[in-house]
């Protein structure tokens, strides 16, 4: 099954289980914006426990907040948003589709790593053992000369975008001869700028009524209360305020299904700290988050670092965490070092001095900040493509999605053999029991087969089968999702098992 099959088959799994529809389907749908079903919002809710408790209740300098989506105007105006939050676009005249300029020369830039890598594991076959990857990148002419292209490619891509220059990135789509993938044509429009924020409008009347944003980023509403936090939480530095919300960005190009939507919600954090420390912390901080996605257990392999060859001119550094999607290694998350740049500016703006006194040093400074941020769809983008998989068993397939048993939306199936005989009766009571602590789904319909190739495929960890011997010796079959074993338990130690296997502890002690 090629990569792109692939994908079109999560995206219908999807739709099929009840995991995202797309909005609006009824109406014909609404492009880049989607809904979580039933299953979806299990899931996505249970990401974001994790993450929070992983950032909030682990950390103890590290506190939450719940800012408002609208906010004073002027804040996306000292933010820089107004200004610069845009991006290039450019169209192709022949298929009249449109694409971000920027991410068409990455792409193409991307080509060049491929063919390295391609050459890297053709040289690994012929030497088999006796390979030494590091020398023959560093020796190999063919590789030499695609890092060559690759590095000239890149410093003229980052010039250009330094220089706000338009029509150099244009050039760059011109000389290196991208075409357009739709209609394989270099007709190619001038390359604009574009804004990505939505505005509306508040107030009951259009007409003298404040133009106002609906947030590009959540990041804003922790730094415009930073002296809130700081003050009643009497925090001392450093320390960290994390939130989860929505965002909304008008973006240019949105496909690949949830990951670049119109709506979508971010996790992020900010931690302040004194002007000075903060790459200690960055690298802190970095090593922290890699270590919250790899405890998942999807594959260490699955995530890479993209360092930022263009930094903003406010950032100190800025390294992307990367996962490997069906459609490639691509951004997850972001951790950047913002040195003071938003607290400063929104000190300038609003007039009102926001400083941390620090008693000890007997100083006062405008903090500097490390910023953790993630988009929580495209975690669970990840989540659902690295779980997704069909597996032959007998003559027929199995479709399983191996999410990590802590995240799973429904933890346990209860399922009596057969709908008489007191069978349900006792599973009810069975299920009673274990809903207080755990989200569990009752089934009696179809074969007990069907049940568990239908537990299977939303990725419910575990399955337990009521029958007539359950009535007799207070035992029931318990199946495990990922190897299909079943073992006979007492009724009175399922809960114990269940939750052992699927508390979010696991996965939280993995972090200390
Ligand atoms: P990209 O380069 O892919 O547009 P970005 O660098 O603009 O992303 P940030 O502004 O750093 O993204 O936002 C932080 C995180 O928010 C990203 O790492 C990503 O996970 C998520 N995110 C950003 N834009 C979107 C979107 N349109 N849809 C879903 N998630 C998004």
């Amino acid at each position: 099954m090629t990569q792109e099959d692939l994908f079109k088959k999560i995206v219908s799994h999807c739709k099929e289980y009840g995991f995202i529809f797309q909005s609006s389907e009824l109406y014909d749908g609404l492009s880049a914006v989607y809904d979580y079903g039933q299953n979806g919002v299990e899931l996505k809710n249970n990401i974001k426990e994790y993450w929070w408790k992983a950032m909030v209740q682990l950390n103890e300098e590290v506190v939450g907040l719940d800012s408002a989506i609208f906010m004073h105007p002027t804040i996306w105006k000292a933010s820089g948003h107004v200004d610069a939050f845009n991006d290039p676009l450019i169209d192709n005249k022949d298929s009249k589709k449109r694409y971000r300029a920027d991410v068409l020369i990455e792409d193409h830039i991307e080509k060049f790593n491929d063919k390295i890598n391609k050459e890297v594991e053709k040289a690994r076959k012929r030497f088999g053992d006796a390979f030494n990857e590091e020398q023959f990148r560093s020796t190999n002419q063919r590789v030499l000369d695609y890092q060559a292209k690759m590095d000239a490619v890149k410093a003229r891509f980052v010039k250009a975008l330094e220089d706000n220059d338009l029509d150099g990135i244009r050039q760059i789509i011109i000389d290196e001869g991208i075409v357009c993938p739709i209609s394989g044509t270099k007709n190619w429009t001038e390359v604009r700028q574009f804004n990505l924020m939505f505005d509306t409008k508040l107030g009951s009347v259009a007409e003298g009524a404040n133009t106002i944003y609906l947030r590009p980023e959540t990041a804003q509403g922790i730094f415009v209360n930073y002296l809130n936090v700081q003050k009643t939480g009497r925090m001392k530095i450093p320390f960290g305020i994390a939130q989860i919300g929505k965002a909304f960005r008008n973006e240019i190009v949105a496909r690949q299904f949830i990951f670049r939507m119109r709506e979508f919600e971010q996790m992020e954090m900010q931690y302040f700290v004194k002007p000075g420390t903060e790459l200690d912390w960055f690298e802190k901080w970095r090593e922290k988050r890699l270590k919250w996605h790899k405890a998942l257990g999807m594959g260490d392999n699955k995530y890479r670092w993209h360092k930022h060859d263009k930094l903003a001119h406010y950032a100190n550094a800025a390294y992307d965490i990367e996962f490997d999607f069906p459609f490639g290694f691509k951004e997850i998350e972001g951790i950047h070092s913002r040195t003071n740049f938003d607290l400063s500016q929104h000190q300038q703006f609003s007039g009102k001095k926001i400083q941390y006194f620090d008693n000890e040093a007997n100083e006062g400074y405008t903090p500097y900040v490390v910023e953790t941020s993630i988009g929580l769809d495209r975690m669970f983008l990840s989540v659902i493509s690295s779980a997704y998989c069909e597996e032959q068993v007998g003559d027929e397939t199995r479709v399983v999605l191996r999410i990590p048993a802590p995240l799973a939306p429904v933890k346990v199936a209860v399922l009596p053999l057969v709908k008489k005989d007191g069978l349900p009766e006792l599973a009810e009571k069975i299920m009673n029991r274990l809903k207080l602590n755990l989200n569990c789904q009752y089934e009696e319909k179809d074969s007990i087969g069907k049940r568990y190739r239908r537990q299977d495929a939303i990725g419910t960890p575990f399955c337990i089968t009521v029958d007539h011997q359950s009535a007799e010796d207070g035992t029931v079959t318990l199946r495990h999702r990922d190897t299909m074993e079943q073992e006979r338990v007492s009724i009175d130690d399922i809960e114990r098992i269940v939750t052992e296997k699927c508390d979010i502890k696991n996965l939280l002690r993995q972090l200390m």
